[in-house]
């Protein structure tokens, strides 16, 4: 079965909700492209059928778009749902009006990917007789369905045997059908075809739930399912199907339940869109940061520290690299470094309000001093584990314990407020790249897009409400020219602005977001809003990237912070000798460094470019009659500031250049004989020959291209 959440009396379409927004930008409702369904009726929801569908008021309009695979209410709260066109369409506390869903948008793909889990259910049962279905949910990279197959697993002949048979369904162009059904009349349907898997569920949904089935097949070859949708109105909108893998669950995901079969597929609209995501998966397989890492050496993992990269020297020069790039760009973006320590008192995390809702993320730091007192120890371990820590256990932790830092935050506020601040030292910019560990769940580490220590290009900006606007405007501008070095041109802005939940008057949060967005139209950049994805604290930006195999990646971000500086007591002294409370920015460009090396390196496939290369040229010397020219021409090369580094083995130059293509280094230089005649390098940079070049003209061309890049403008 594929309840897809559960339904509440309330709202039937409750799971739909959390379909990801993607039209964030939404202009205001026009006439034009909402069509409504007539007044508004006040009061419960639609269980009787003569409310019209989506197909109905659609039809009545004209002819129906084939593209247009389900549609989309938005609620008076704002939040959204998908309903396909052979619902009848809710009233109440929906909007009025609806927007159409085509099948190559991102809501459409999930209405089609659930809609495949159906056929490859129906698939299964026909081929598979006796196995029970269970759910069958849209998945971020396709769907799912867990089955319970009597007496073992799917082999791979079982898959392409399944996707077979999912074809000829998909091309039997059979509508899905809906229709309502009495909780009874489910649960003996249901029973009868043995499915007592759903049966279970159904016994435990609220008494007023909808009960829905859908249909879909020709009389006699039909397949059922209890579920609430949406769905596609014809299988033949299946246009693409794939299985990609099957493994072993639990019904609910309990280990003392059965266990059952889990088997994974994707489907796309057309087979192109397929054909792109499946290049798109090789191509990624290939570039995973984890395997270039091992191949280039550049990190490794040890269980000594688990999720915690070793750098290794090829790794280690990139990274310090990256790091005095964006120092090199602090100087002229008025940033001062500092340098804060790595353990604190609880107390410091106690005022953050890390200690109450980040403890269990963060490390706690123990000295044989703090254990001397057993009984105080213990009192101390409990309050660390417990669930919600009373003020009592935060006051004796704030006392007794010192925490690792998991953000730099508290020590920077500390340090605004260890002595008086005028109005005229701000804005103050303190960077930091301090090393921060959080303990992240071992399910959730991989490689070094999430680890366990890192560090950011981390920064706070502290200053007056007045001056948000012109930092964040400079901010922006930062934070181009560093996405233009690293080959990341297509950026995509998100204002997230305030949530329910929030800390703050309005009139904070009208400067601060007014201050985001003005800084965006002024400078003519284009964004997305996501109303009420605001932190508690303030409004921010985030900026996501997306990396030449077209994948999107969220990297930097400025937040607007009223309650920190609030937390701390921060004041500065304002023009007219009064106290006020300063605003802080949060803001890196990169992240977590460690994050941004795979993200990176994933993103040149291991082909760092020449001011970030760990060696800029290999040289590649013909026999052993050279060695003394080429180890004369890496020490000058070396002594003019080039990372260079030689290949003086006994093997042959084919073979030497093999290995040297696979360690990317941009350019290679091979010595031969007339090359140690001439003091020249026989330079290479990829594929092509520049020829002989003397040794000096060699330095500058590649102290020229080894320099940081700098924004034209
Ligand atoms: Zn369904
Ligand atoms: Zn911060």
């Amino acid at each position: 079965m594929s309840q897809r959440g559960e339904p509440t009396a309330a709202n039937p379409f409750a799971s739909a909700e959390s379909i990801a927004r993607t039209e964030l930008q939404r202009p205001l409702p026009d006439e034009d492209d909402c069509i409504g369904p007539g007044p508004v009726a006040e009061g419960g929801l639609p269980m009787d059928s003569t409310k019209k569908t989506a197909r109905e008021i659609l039809e009545a309009r004209g002819k129906i778009d084939p593209a247009v695979i389900a549609v989309k209410l938005e609620s008076r709260r704002g939040s959204e749902a998908i309903v396909d066109l052979m619902t009848p369409l809710p009233e109440s506390e929906w909007a009025p009006g609806f927007k159409e869903v085509r099948k190559d948008t991102p809501e459409g793909l999930e209405v089609i990917r659930h809609s495949t889990a159906h056929v490859m259910a129906d698939a299964v049962q026909k081929l598979f007789p006796g196995t029970k279905v269970t759910f069958g949910p849209a998945t971020d990279n396709g769907f799912y369905y867990d089955f319970d197959r009597p007496g073992g697993t799917f082999s791979e002949e079982d898959l392409a045997a399944i996707e077979t048979k999912m074809r000829e369904i998909v091309a039997s162009k059979s509508p899905f059908r809906r229709e309502t059904i009495a909780r009874q009349d489910a649960i003996d349907l249901f029973t009868k075809m043995g499915e007592t898997y759903k049966v279970e569920w159904m016994s435990t949904l609220p008494p007023d739930t909808e009960f829905s089935v859908y249909r879909h097949g020709a009389p006699g070859q039909e397949w059922v399912d209890f579920c609430k949708g949406p769905h596609v109105p014809s299988t033949d909108v299946l246009a693409a199907v794939k299985l990609t893998a099957v493994s072993g669950t639990y019904w609910r995901g309990d280990e003392r339940n059965p266990q059952l079969q889990r088997i994974y597929g994707t489907a796309f609209p057309s087979e192109k869109a397929m054909a792109a995501y499946m290049k798109q998966l090789e191509e990624a397989k290939a570039r995973d940061h984890r395997k270039l890492g091992k191949e280039l050496e550049l990190f490794a993992f040890d269980g000594v520290a688990v999720a915690s990269p070793f750098f290794l020297p090829r790794g280690a020069k990139v990274y310090n690299r990256m790091v005095e790039y964006i120092r090199d760009l602090y100087v002229r973006y008025g940033y001062e470094e500092i340098i804060t320590p790595q353990i604190f008192t609880a107390e410091m995390f106690k005022t953050s309000g890390h200690l109450a809702n980040y403890a269990d993320n963060m490390y706690f730091a123990l000295a044989a001093d703090d254990m001397v007192d057993g009984e105080k120890f213990e009192k101390v371990r409990q309050a660390i584990v417990a669930q919600d820590r009373t003020e009592e256990q935060l006051a004796l932790l704030a006392a007794n314990v010192r925490g690792v830092k998991p953000m730099n935050c508290p020590g920077h506020c500390q340090l605004f407020g260890h002595r008086k601040r005028s109005y005229r030292e701000l804005p103050w910019r303190c960077a930091d790249f301090g090393r921060l560990h959080r303990y992240e769940r071992g399910g959730v580490v991989h490689g070094l897009a999430r680890v366990r220590t890192f560090c950011q290009d981390d920064a706070h900006i502290f200053c007056a409400p007045s001056q948000m606007e012109a930092e964040i405007t400079s901010f922006n501008e930062l934070l181009d020219e560093v996405y233009g070095a690293f080959g990341f041109s297509d950026v995509r802005i998100k204002l997230a602005t305030r949530p329910e939940r929030r800390v703050g008057g309005d009139h904070l949060w009208d400067a601060a977001e007014k201050a985001l967005e003005d800084a965006l139209r002024k400078t003519n950049r284009s964004f997305d809003l996501a109303e009420g994805e605001g932190a508690f604290y303030g409004p921010k930006l985030e900026f996501h990237v997306k990396d030449a195999i077209g994948r999107s990646w969220q990297l930097g971000t400025i937040q607007v912070d009223f309650n920190m500086p609030e937390r701390f007591g921060l004041k500065y002294v304002d023009q007219e000798g009064k106290d006020q409370t300063p605003v802080m920015l949060h803001r890196a460009i990169l992240g977590s460094l460690e994050r941004f090396f795979a993200v990176y390196l994933e993103h040149v496939g291991g082909s760092f470019p020449v001011w970030l290369a760990p060696e800029q040229v290999c040289l590649l010397t013909v026999s052993e009659k050279v060695d003394g020219y080429a180890a004369e021409a890496l020490a000058f090369l070396k002594s003019k500031g080039v990372r260079a580094i030689a290949d003086l083995s006994p093997d042959k130059l084919g073979a030497k250049i093999r290995n040297a293509r696979g360690m990317r280094y941009p350019y290679l230089a091979v010595v031969g004989a007339k090359e140690a005649e001439t003091r020249s390098l026989a330079l290479r940079r990829g594929n092509e020959e520049l020829g002989a070049i003397s040794l000096e003209d060699v330095a500058a061309r590649l102290a020229a291209e080894g320099a940081f890049p700098r924004a034209s403008k």
